[in-house]
């Protein structure tokens, strides 16, 4: 589950992973912080926390009053993407998005970005490739 508050932009690297771990959006994503701010945090902090969730406690910049902890998405079998807001590990909150149209950020770009990774799985290659 991903910080809700981190907006990606450009994949990571798996450097410094072996194997690299499944993680919440597919692949490592850098990006930017938004609670509050615009930094790129440290690329340590962007891989264990901003990419992994559950930053409340652990991380400085999350914002106290935030009801959520960590942000996950999911495809359903008919393609739609839904993401779903979690606190204490409990979904509070979920809805499908479209990744075209969606203007809240950082969900939009959240969701883009698990798609994105999601495009290049081994399943999704063999669905695109089986497709009519
Ligand atoms: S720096 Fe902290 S609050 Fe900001 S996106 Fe990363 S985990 Fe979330």
């Amino acid at each position: 589950m991903a910080c809700p508050y981190f907006k990606p932009s450009r994949r990571l690297d798996s450097a410094g992973w072996d194997p690299p771990p499944r993680l919440p959006l597919g692949d490592a994503w850098a990006g930017t912080c938004t609670a509050g701010c615009t930094r790129e945090p440290p690329e340590s902090i962007q891989r264990e926390i901003c990419n992994s969730g559950y930053a409340r406690g652990r991380c400085d910049h999350f914002p106290e009053n935030e009801p959520s902890d960590a942000v996950r998405f999911s495809l359903s079998a008919g393609g739609r993407l839904i993401y779903i807001l979690e606190k204490d590990h409990a979904p509070i909150e979920h809805e499908e998005i479209d990744i075209l149209t969606d203007a809240r950020e950082p969900l939009a770009s959240l969701a883009r970005a698990f798609w994105e990774s999601h495009q290049k799985t081994p399943a999704s290659a063999a669905a695109i490739a089986a497709a009519p």
